[in-house]
């Protein structure tokens, strides 16, 4: 259902007015602010019509021609052409497009790479790594052990913000991980694959990329891929790549191509969302033309337009700058008793739409930080440019520095309002 719906037209307002006002209500949120936070993406009405078709209807347990049910002829053609079109998207071989999340991607990929308590290495969550590569409060730190390598926090050196890659080919000979995770949630900064897979081959390491963010950088060639080099490529489809909330799990490899499959099911799902395999088909459809290959440069321009912008107006960046579609705001050097929390609630009352996020060498709780995340992805959908990066933070400078005075975010936000108007969402 397209968000222009109006109420007369969707079937929730006739059955479920309590609901539908809220569904509206937020529509209305979405098309009146800017979406900045750097996960997000806002998905065309074909993604959209996909997940809200019959295709919710049906247990579909099992893979194309080996299912459990019967009627599922028409579900091994739709799943076959989501896992064909990911393979030509990311020219790799084996693809399994069941995953509900990023979460359950990732943890299919151990639950196929790794017995309880083996060792395995990543980033820490408050270093810009996820909950899912090692957290004692999920699975993936609950069952398995990580061992976190440390970005550079030398202040000194021009690398600072960056991986230590010296200190993970270091740490890799010392702990011998079966896994080395690379891949993040909040790090600014191309990653280079190949030096991963080399200090994975220098330990008998398996490499696991985790591209949720870049996933639609790398399909469209602004990132390096990391096929060639990763044994085993986990993703999210709702990022970036402008598909429906979901998972992917990739790899060349024949073998671990069936460990993964028998992981996701039966090993930790049941039956597959079907109709968000039709919409993630859809969306991997829009990948592969190449109008979403000027998309995706155009995310990473406007990265660059807006750290350039921030930096110009005085503002500090973790790692000094973006190579993608996100910018660290480390709040610290300028504003040393300001939260991210707070700054995060002050720009959402200028309607700018962003989240806390932790930086390197943080010293607050998760709950509370030192730095804003921002990204351009779902800002690039709407048809946003460099030159209005730089009106956006100037506002988001504005607002920082207003001490969260009520009436610069009042006139900001109407401003964001009159602007917004003139990009109307995707339908
Ligand atoms: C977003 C993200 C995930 C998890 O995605 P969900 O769909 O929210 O479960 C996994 N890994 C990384 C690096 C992410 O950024």
């Amino acid at each position: 259902m397209s968000t222009t719906t109006t109420p007369t037209q969707n079937p929730i307002a006739a059955t479920d007015p309590e609901i539908w006002q809220l569904v509206d209500a937020e529509s209305k949120r979405q098309a009146t602010t800017l979406e900045m936070i750097a996960s997000e993406n806002h998905v065309s009405a074909a993604v959209m019509a996909a997940m809200g078709s019959c295709l919710t209807n049906k247990y579909a347990e099992g893979y194309p021609g080996r299912r459990y049910y019967s009627g599922t002829g028409f579900y091994d053609e739709i799943e076959q052409l989501a896992i064909d079109r990911a393979c030509e998207l990311f020219s790799c071989k084996f693809a399994n497009v069941q995953p509900h999340s990023g979460a359950n991607a990732n943890f299919a990929a151990f639950l196929a790479l790794m017995q309880p308590g083996d060792t395995f290495m990543s980033v820490v969550l408050s270093e810009g790594g996820h909950l899912t590569h090692g957290s004692p409060v999920n699975v993936s730190g609950l069952w398995f052990k990580p061992v976190h390598y440390p970005l550079v926090k030398d202040e000194s050196r021009k690398d600072c913000g960056y991986i230590d890659y010296d200190e993970v080919a270091r740490l890799a000979k010392e702990c011998k991980p079966k896994i080395i995770m690379c891949g993040y949630s909040a790090y600014p900064r191309t990653i280079d694959f190949k030096r991963f897979r080399e200090i994975a081959d220098s330990c008998g390491a398996l490499l696991v990329s985790d591209i949720a963010h870049i996933a639609g950088l790398v399909a469209a060639g602004v990132h390096p891929t990391p096929f060639g080099h990763a044994h085993v490529v986990t993703t999210t489809t709702h990022k970036t790549l402008r598909g429906p909330r979901g998972g992917l799990i990739m790899t060349n490899d024949p073998e671990l191509a069936k460990a993964i499959n028998k992981a996701v099911f039966p090993g930790c799902q049941g039956g597959p969302l079907m109709h968000i395999i039709a919409a993630k088909a859809v969306s991997f459809g829009e990948a592969l033309k190449p109008q979403f290959k000027d998309y995706a440069k155009r995310i990473v321009a406007n990265g660059k337009a807006l750290a350039a912008a921030l930096t110009k107006r005085g503002q500090k960046l973790s790692s000094g700058g973006t190579d993608n579609h996100l910018v660290l705001v480390d709040l610290r050097p300028n504003f040393p008793d300001l939260t991210g929390k707070q700054a995060a609630t002050w720009l959402e009352n200028a309607g700018i739409v962003t989240n806390m996020n932790t930086v390197p060498n943080e010293q607050r709780s998760p709950l509370q930080t030192s730095g804003v995340r921002l990204g351009t992805p779902a800002l690039t959908t709407r048809g946003f440019n460099e030159s209005h990066m730089d009106q956006i933070a100037g506002w988001i400078d504005r607002v920082l520095r207003s001490n969260g005075n009520e009436a610069t975010a009042k006139t900001i936000r109407a401003d964001i309002a009159a602007l917004c108007a003139k990009f109307p969402m995707p339908h």
